[in-house]
Order: C-alpha cells, then sequence, then structure tokens
C-alpha cells in the first residue's frame, strides 16, 4: 500500500512543479488617480463621481529580475541568434496570460468585491466596469501568480492596506497640490524609509505637459508579503515632478 501512495506522489509530483510559473518577484502597482485623470484623456469613475483622494490599485504582477530570451519553449542563455529564425525568438519581460481555462469568478471573490470597488476601481473611459479591469488583471497577471483567485486578490488588497501610500507621503509633507512640484527623490525616500523596500516611480504627463506621478510599484517576494530589494526600469520621471489633486 505504502509503495502504491509512493509510486502515485513520484507520478504526480512532476505535473505540479512543471505547473507552477517561474518568477522572481511580483510589482504590486498603485496609482494616483489625479495622474490618471488629469491627462488629455481623462478617466470615468464607476457610478459617476470623484475617485477618492487615495492611490487606487492596478494590479501585482509577477516579473522576471532580468528579462528572458527563448526560442519555443527553450530559454537562451543570452541574446544570441539561431541564423535566419530570428523572429521564433522572444523577449519576455515577466510571464503573463498563464491559465487557460480559469477566467475570474465573482463567486470566488465574492467576499473582496466590497473592498475592491473602494480600492482597485477602473478609471477607464473605454471600459467603465470594475469587472472587466478585475478579469483583465487576473487574465494577464493574476493567472502566473501561483495563487488561486481569492488568494490573488486578498493578497494585494492587504498589502495595499498595510502600507498606506497616501497617508505615508503626507507624513513626509508631500500632499496633492496643483502648484507644488516635489523632487523625486523626496518622494521615493519616504515609501522606503516606511516599507523597507526603494519603490519605482513612473510618471506620465498631464493635459498641458507637466510631469507628475503617476503610479508606484513596490516589489514584494513570491509570498505577495514581503518587501523586497528589486531592479527598477525606466520611469519617465524628471527630478521634480508634480502630485496633481484628484
Ligand atoms: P496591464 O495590462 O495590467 O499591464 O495594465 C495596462 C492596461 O491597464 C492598459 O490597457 C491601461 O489602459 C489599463 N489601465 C491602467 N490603469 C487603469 C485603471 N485605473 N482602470 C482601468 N484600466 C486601467
Amino acid at each position: 500500500m505504502r509503495l502504491h501512495y509512493c509510486s502515485l506522489a513520484a507520478l504526480l509530483l512532476p505535473l505540479v512543479v512543471a505547473s507552477a510559473t517561474d518568477f522572481d518577484y511580483f510589482y504590486h502597482v498603485q496609482q494616483w488617480p489625479g495622474s490618471y485623470c488629469d491627462t488629455k484623456f481623462g478617466c470615468c469613475y464607476p457610478g459617476g463621481g470623484k475617485p477618492p483622494a487615495d492611490f487606487t490599485l492596478h494590479g501585482l504582477w509577477p516579473n522576471y529580475a532580468a528579462c528572458r530570451t527563448t526560442y519555443g519553449d527553450v530559454q537562451l542563455v543570452d541574446d544570441g541568434g539561431v541564423a535566419g529564425e530570428l523572429e521564433k525568438k522572444k523577449k519576455k519581460c515577466w510571464p503573463e496570460f498563464c491559465g487557460k481555462d480559469d477566467p475570474l469568478s465573482p463567486v470566488q471573490i465574492s467576499d473582496l468585491i466590497g473592498d475592491m470597488q473602494q480600492s482597485w476601481a477602473t478609471l477607464s473611459c473605454k471600459n467603465n466596469e470594475n469587472f472587466a479591469f478585475w478579469t483583465h488583471e487576473w487574465d494577464k497577471h493574476g493567472s502566473c501568480s501561483n495563487f488561486d483567485q481569492h488568494t490573488y486578490f486578498q493578497l494585494a488588497l492587504q498589502y495595499q492596506a498595510r502600507f498606506n501610500l497616501t497617508a505615508i507621503l503626507a507624513d513626509a509633507g508631500i500632499v496633492p497640490s496643483n502648484e507644488t512640484t516635489y523632487y523625486l527623490s523626496s518622494i521615493r525616500d519616504a515609501i522606503a524609509e516606511a516599507t523597507g523596500s526603494a519603490p519605482n516611480l513612473e510618471c506620465n504627463r498631464d493635459a498641458s505637459g507637466e510631469t507628475q506621478l503617476y503610479q508606484v510599484y513596490q516589489c514584494v517576494d513570491l509570498t505577495g508579503t514581503v518587501p523586497v530589494n528589486c531592479t527598477l526600469p525606466k520611469t519617465g520621471c524628471t527630478d521634480k515632478v508634480k502630485f496633481p489633486a484628484v
């Protein structure tokens, strides 16, 4: 009997291992609604009105520490070529769309939906449906997280609640304003000091072309709970940026 269970485990183990997605850390990405809404494209808040003046969730994104080049299913060590077959090479900087048969189900996340409507609302005017935004985040990123649907959304919400970025910045004297500009380094330092990990900051431009803080990327370990250091991609920020009112 014992042998029987061992053989079964030996058969199943490779399947379990093969189905786990390999990546290095998560980006926990939050967005400043003032900077989403004041571009030339504007924004739409579900149900009308203005979004609250708080950072809002964009997603929890599995990420590679360094981009990877693959040829078919084979991962290439360097970016060197296979002559004439270059078009079959793919460079990927994160895994995406990992789950084919696991569409987001409202039943799986029913107890989280109230919090998600508050903290993870869509601002897109093209598709102003929260569930469509959450489905996109689950399909593209969550399906590669190695978490089930409930765990994925719950961990993202819990991390957001644990480090309240709006309050962290306010404590450092960085408050939304349509006049003041802030040193990018002061924003990064305030978050690094409060969380123990330096974030990556992404900027965009308002309708008049001024650079402003748009998204904060915090790096989190594979359990989705521990802040970690990570490499920083390009951000589009200048030394001083706006942090506009919502
Ligand atoms: P992702 O595909 O998760 O990397 O995020 C990029 C996509 O999310 C783009 O299509 C954006 O237009 C969309 N997006 C970014 N922020 C929001 C938001 N607050 N609400 C709805 N869609 C968004």
